[in-house]
Parts: C-alpha cells; sequence; structure tokens
C-alpha cells in the first residue's frame, strides 16, 4: 500500500453528514497524479470533482459536468465554485492562497473557494455566500458551516502597501499587522482574512473554522513562496456523497 499523501480536515465540516473533504497537501509519493490521488485515497473519480481555472476574481460558477479535474480539459475561469449534485464534488487548487470548503447543515450543497489577496479584496467570499443565499434563501446563510483551509500566515507572509492597503479596507483587519522592524512592511494572515469575510458575509461565527497550518512554514504543504514553483499546489476538495 502506498504512504497517503499529507491532509487536514475540519471537525466542523465532518460534523455535516453528507459531505466529505480533505485540504491535501504534499504527497509522498513522486509521480501520482491527482487523479491517481483521488482514486487511490479518496475513491473518487477525477471527472466527479470540479474546478476552474484560477484568474483572482470574484466569480462563482455553478458545477457543470465538464468542469471535472482532468488533466489538458478547458477550464472555466472563476474562483469559487458549487454543486448541489449528489456524486459530485468541487475543488480548488493553492499554495499560498487560502482555500475555502463551505457546506450546509440541512441543504446538500457545497462549495470551494480560491482567495489571495486580490481574490480577498474582490469579495469572493461574500460573493459565493449571496450565490447561495440567491439559490438557499437569505435564511440559509446562518446555517452554512465553512472552513479556511492551509494558506500564507501572519508568521511568514510579509505583503507591501499596496496589498495591505487593499486588506485594510476589508473586515478582520485585525489580521493584518504592520511589522516594526521593515518600514512599508505588513504581515497578513490570509486565514484569519477569510474567516472575518465568512462571518461579515452573515455565517455565524462559531460555523467557521480554521483548518491547518501556514503554508510557507510547514514543509508537508506546497507554497509558492518557499518552494518558488508555480506549479506546485495542493487540492482541497468538498463532496456531496451518493
Ligand atoms: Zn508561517
Amino acid at each position: 500500500m502506498k504512504p497517503l499523501p499529507h491532509f487536514v480536515q475540519s471537525p466542523l465540516l465532518r460534523s455535516v453528514p453528507w459531505v466529505y473533504h480533505a485540504f491535501l497537501g504534499a504527497d509522498p509519493v513522486e509521480g501520482r497524479d491527482r487523479r491517481e490521488r483521488l482514486r487511490e485515497v479518496f475513491s473518487l473519480a477525477a471527472e466527479t470533482v470540479g474546478t476552474l481555472k484560477q484568474v483572482h476574481s470574484a466569480s462563482v460558477l455553478s458545477f457543470e459536468p465538464g468542469d471535472g479535474d482532468v488533466p489538458g480539459g478547458w477550464k472555466r475561469e472563476g474562483d469559487a465554485l458549487w454543486t448541489e449534485v449528489p456524486g459530485t464534488g468541487v475543488g480548488v487548487h493553492t499554495a499560498d492562497c487560502v482555500p475555502i470548503l463551505l457546506a450546509h447543515r440541512k441543504f446538500h450543497v457545497a462549495a470551494a473557494v480560491h482567495a489571495g489577496w486580490r481574490g480577498l479584496a474582490a469579495g469572493i467570499i461574500g460573493e459565493t455566500v449571496r450565490v447561495l443565499a440567491a439559490r438557499f434563501g437569505d435564511a440559509a446563510v446562518g446555517e452554512i458551516v465553512a472552513a479556511a483551509g492551509p494558506c500564507a500566515r501572519g508568521c511568514c507572509y510579509e505583503v507591501g502597501e499596496e496589498t495591505a492597503e487593499a486588506l485594510h479596507a476589508l473586515p478582520g483587519e485585525a489580521s493584518l499587522l504592520r511589522k516594526g522592524k521593515a518600514p512599508g512592511k505588513w504581515t497578513a494572515d490570509l486565514q484569519g482574512i477569510a474567516l472575518a469575510a465568512l462571518e461579515d458575509a452573515g455565517i455565524p461565527a462559531v460555523q467557521t473554522e480554521a483548518a491547518g497550518p501556514c503554508t510557507i512554514c510547514s514543509p508537508r504543504f506546497h507554497s509558492f513562496r518557499r518552494e518558488k514553483s508555480t506549479t506546485a499546489r495542493q487540492l482541497s476538495f468538498l463532496y456531496i456523497r451518493d
């Protein structure tokens, strides 16, 4: 039996019986591609797990069969994908950006969001919640459960003035700290900013949680900043059971 890739889970999302999920990290098996990983570890066909061509936007799309995470496939552009079809899932690929997974306590729905500072500034999280509210009703927002996964956090993620300014305009400013010794440099915690955005969108704070560490200082997760790789990313996904 091959070793499993590293992954973390959110106890909150695990409490929703009709979905399962993982925030995957690095895979100790070299060369195992993401189709094999989904099949061997989670018994899922990659065709059933939708992903998008991520462009740091506030675009939220609903799953279509052609969105399956297969290599070489044409991808629709967007940064959040949701599904309400049993036997399908949605995922995002990240290195230091924050993956956010959302489910609902009553409705069988799953959403996955990719957000870097640009997506956070563009309001991708609030937009995702608005799209779900449009489909399931405003009252449904109070029973959404969401987790923000491994990403660049305050211990390591240094940003310049332009990024800091964009992030300062968002709720959760406490996640943005000035670094004393380097003028003009700030540190930001994308996980904290994502949680604040979820709360700002109307999801009760007790139904949101952080899952997993800072990618920049945790070698079990891919990090764009640490690895200087534009290709190594990890999948975070949420799947609605059949
Ligand atoms: Zn760190």
